[in-house]
């Protein structure tokens, strides 16, 4: 069976799954993004998606035309008719055609876009080996430019930043905020193990407010790891003891070596293997 797109209500074959030239969502980036993971049939955090993406639109004046209970239903429905247990699960909320102007209020029809896929985001070897990444030139958009806590189809910032690293050749970029301070890579969190506590940048740092950062610390807390929210310059990153990303996509996903310099002693740490592993299991509980 082929891959089936959900376009406002109705599945279309991926071929035909397609939106208008005139969408703001394509002419301007001016829409918004969930990616959520499904295990085993179940959707992971799905209320958490989509109360983010509820927020990221109120944030842009977007109103998305159904209610949350109507959308999750709609999640659901997706991945039943894709037949798929583990996927990924892209939700995409576009400003809808409007002119060739800016004016959003020209756009009288948002687009709700549901895409069940498959998602490898890094090689397994990456998990057991670790990655290796640097701090990249482009700052993160500061909070008053375009705040990265809304999700948005914009993702210039985080584009250019990949793309820096991938020059450098290295797969990820750690982006610093307009002070110095990290913010976060283009696509995930990230967290550092000092002391063997778990130091991450706060929301006001100027980073997506991960839904797996959120459940890393929870997990942590199970753990009996304390984590706090911090600034952090590129100085503790070098001198961690560990350091990881998290990320939907990604999950947890050790860094061995930042800017040349090896972290710890240039092998996925001992807590991020054990936050890994009960990553794992927490999302095999779902199975
Ligand atoms: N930061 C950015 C910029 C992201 O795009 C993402 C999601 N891919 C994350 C962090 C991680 O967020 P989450 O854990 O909710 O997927």
């Amino acid at each position: 069976m082929g891959q089936k797109v959900y376009i406002n209500g109705e599945f279309f074959d991926k071929e035909d799954a397609k939106i208008s030239v005139y969408d703001h969502g394509l002419l301007y980036g001016d829409g918004v993004f969930e990616g959520i993971r499904a295990y085993n049939g179940k959707v992971f955090r799905c209320e958490q998606h989509v109360d983010r993406l509820y927020e990221s639109a109120r944030a842009i004046a977007l109103k998305i035309p159904m209610s949350k209970q109507e959308l999750n239903d709609a999640i659901h429905e997706a991945l039943r008719t894709n037949g798929l247990d583990d996927a990924y699960i892209r939700l995409v909320v576009t400003r809808g055609v409007g002119t060739l102007g800016l004016d959003p209020t020209k756009c009288h029809s948002p687009q709700v876009i549901i895409i069940v896929d498959t998602i490898l985001l890094y090689p397994e070897y990456y998990y057991e080996k670790g990655l290796e990444v640097v701090t990249v030139p482009t700052v993160r958009n500061h909070h008053n430019a375009l705040n990265p806590k809304i999700k948005s189809l914009n993702y210039l910032n985080n584009i250019l930043a990949k793309i820096e690293a991938l020059q450098a050749g290295v797969i990820e970029a750690i982006m610093l905020n307009k002070d110095g301070f990290v913010a976060e890579c283009t696509g995930d969190n990230i967290f550092i193990v000092s002391d063997g506590n778990l130091i991450t940048p706060a929301s006001h740092a100027g980073i997506l407010v991960g839904i797996t950062r959120g459940v890393v610390m929870e997990l942590a807390e199970e753990a009996g790891i304390k984590s706090v929210e911090q600034e952090l310059t590129r100085f503790d990153l070098y001198v961690a003891d560990e350091c990881f990303l998290t990320g939907t996509a990604a999950e947890i996903i050790p860094v061995i070596r930042i800017d040349s310099r090896d972290i710890g002693d240039g092998k996925p740490g001992p807590i991020t293997c054990q936050l890994l592993k009960m990553f794992r299991d927490e999302t095999k509980d779902k199975r």
